[in-house]
């Protein structure tokens, strides 16, 4: 029987209506539940049963979320310890000095030494980690186009994109709404750079979160009786750089950073 490993892989079987008759509020929820092992494929009623037949029970159930994590760092830990980090820190945009790669991330030091260690200033989460290791493996080098373009148009972010708004850009526009000094902040904290407003947004700033990797933030604020808006948007390069699932828990991440920053505030 083959095997549905990960909640993409489930995603790609299901017909992305949204349709809600499975009582999950989108697809891709229904996917992590049925990762979860919280639902069964034959709960969705879009799905034709030959395919509920030829996957039935072959979903590869999600592990203890820490554990996952813990074995995920391992193994790009032993990876990184295999790989040249001198010309991965050509690729990467950053510097290779004493036996460590360091790149800035958000404007502060992360490094990685040849053994697969990390160091940084910051606290080493894993949503920062994880992507950090991956960009370190995997980054083309490909330099940023200045060209933005939305989330749903990298490759693969249509099936991330609802998932994506509401981690990410709903959370970060509901604190730029109840915090204004939000985007002050993060200029002053995340060495970010205001630059002209793009889309006719009244805030647009744009952050590294990894050398190669910049994120445009545009918010719109409230007026005549419209409601505010808050998007993010990506170099057009970023696929050769990062792959969509580590730009997504990048994202989310930084959405759960601000998060403690205005709860300082507020
Ligand atoms: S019933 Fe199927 S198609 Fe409809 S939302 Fe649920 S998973 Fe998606």
């Amino acid at each position: 029987m083959p095997q549905l490993n990960n909640v993409l892989d489930i995603l790609k079987l299901l017909d992305k209506s949204n349709c809600k008759k499975c009582g999950e509020a989108t697809c891709m929820a229904f996917a992590a539940s049925v990762h979860k092992g919280e639902n069964e494929l034959k709960a969705c009623p879009n799905l034709e049963d030959d395919v509920i037949k030829m996957f039935g029970d072959g979903v590869q159930k999600r592990k203890d979320p820490d554990e996952d994590t813990l074995e995920a760092m391992d193994r790009l830990k032993r990876e990184v310890a295999e790989t040249d980090l001198d010309q991965a820190a050509i690729r990467a945009g950053g510097k290779f000095r004493d036996n460590r790669l360091t790149l800035k991330i958000l404007g502060k030091d992360f490094s990685v030494d040849t053994d697969g260690n990390l160091f940084s200033d910051i606290h080493i989460n894993p949503w920062v980690a994880g992507p950090f290791l991956r960009y370190v493996l995997h980054a083309k080098g490909t330099v940023p186009s200045g060209n933005w373009i939305p989330f749903r148009e990298l490759k693969g972010g249509k099936e991330w994109q609802g998932l994506f708004g509401q981690q990410c850009e709903k959370p970060i526009k509901s604190l730029a709404d109840k915090y204004s000094g939000l985007f002050e902040d993060i200029l002053n904290i995340f060495s970010g750079r205001q630059v002209d407003r793009h889309y006719a947004s009244d805030i647009s700033l744009v952050l590294h979160p990894l050398p190669k990797v910049p994120v445009l933030i545009c918010y719109w604020k409230p007026e005549d009786g419209m409601d505010s808006d808050l998007k993010l948007f990506f170099d057009a390069t970023t696929e050769d750089n990062l792959s969509i699932e580590s730009v997504y828990t990048l994202c989310t991440g930084m959405a759960k950073m601000f998060e403690k920053i205005v709860r300082n505030h507020v």
